[in-house]
């Protein structure tokens, strides 16, 4: 339920409203938008109505919110949430280029490879050192010593880092290494971790599940935004249609979709989307101009020798040809390339 609270409410009555609506056990989510304030309230409201506030003055409606999730929802924050990870602005008129291999492979490889990446314009660099591989004898990651080699590529180039944490035991370690959290399509209803990284700080990038519908996702979001933690990126990343030629389906009508039902920024990731290196790069540009946030994008030095989505990852130079195609889609949608240099 949403209460939108009449424009220059008085302070202490919106105090004495917010203390009333905690003594009924409930929640309180407030949004301070430029014309109103929106006071969203959590929790069991099933039993209440408008006729509960009728003598609050300040309240000028009362909606009821029908979806599942709350404070995912648009309406509970009519501003999109713009997330700040070390200067880097996601969500509301930026777009981040995230990219980099699939697996981290050896410090040689993923120093040069984000190296390469600064040189031609990146935002954050990407590289999985615990994989979630559907074969237990392919190549599984190279762990904690991958997380080592990241650090490193991020002290010599500045990029900040994005990978992707499989399970609670190593909580503390990728909070403390990594800037942005990735949890990936097979986890994304792994209710136990999203409720311990919903209890950290650290931004989130919540994959959409192979199957997930929408709703399903974003209520994976609500596990991580209830426990206090608001800083989630969704990311479309395909998922499973009749379909087989490309790898996933791409499903950019999400991106509208999403964006529209919620708050969050939305980024796409054209690699698993498809499967397909050539396929990546019409597809970022089609993720811009659906409105996406941001594109996460494999990017390889050898992709034929990839111990892990070879066929899908592009080389440097192919990225290179890529980032000034979306340097100019960004002007016409008037979004901010958020890449260096
Ligand atoms: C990945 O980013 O390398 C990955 C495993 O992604 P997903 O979870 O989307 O399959
Ligand atoms: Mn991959």
């Amino acid at each position: 339920m949403i209460l939108v609270l009449k424009p220059g409410a008085p302070r202490e009555q919106v105090d004495e409203l917010i203390s009333r609506i905690k003594s009924m056990g409930l929640d309180v989510h407030i949004s301070v938008g430029v014309d109103t304030t929106i006071v969203g309230l959590v929790g069991d409201t099933t039993k209440l109505d408008r006729l509960h506030f009728s003598s609050y003055d300040i309240v000028q409606n009362v909606l009821k919110v029908t979806e599942p999730f709350k404070q995912a929802n648009r309406m509970f924050h009519p501003d999109d949430t713009v997330i700040d990870v070390s200067g880097r602005k996601i969500g509301e008129g930026h777009f981040v280029v995230i990219s980099g291999p699939c697996s981290v492979e050896s410090e040689e490889q993923i120093v040069s490879i984000a190296k390469e990446l600064k040189r031609i314009g990146a935002s954050f660099l990407r590289g999985g050192a615990y994989k979630p591989r559907t074969s237990p004898y392919s190549f599984q990651g190279l762990g904690l010593e991958g997380l080592e080699f990241l650090k490193i590529a991020r002290a010599e180039t500045g990029l900040p880092i994005v990978s992707e944490i499989m399970s609670t035991d190593l909580l503390d370690k990728f909070v403390e290494d990594v800037d942005i959290i990735q949890v990936g399509a097979r986890n994304m209803q792994n209710f136990v971790l999203l409720r311990e990284l919903g209890r950290t700080n650290k931004p989130v990038l919540l994959k959409r599940g192979l199957s997930a519908t929408l709703e399903e996702w974003l209520m994976s979001a609500e596990y991580i935004l209830n426990e206090g933690n608001n800083k989630v990126i969704l990311c479309e990343r395909g998922i499973r249609t009749f379909e087989t030629y490309t790898r996933n389906t791409l499903d950019l009508s999400a991106v509208p979709a999403v964006k529209k039902l919620s708050h969050l920024p939305v980024i796409v990731d054209p690699s698993h989307g498809t499967g397909k290196s050539w396929m990546v790069g019409t597809m970022s540009k089609a993720a811009l101009v659906s409105g996406a946030d941001g594109v996460i994008i494999e990017v390889h030095n050898d992709p034929k020798h990839a111990l892990s989505d070879g066929e899908q990852s592009i080389t440097p130079s192919e990225y290179a040809s890529i980032i000034p195609k979306l340097k100019k889609l960004a002007e016409i949608e008037e979004k901010e390339l958020e890449v260096c240099p």
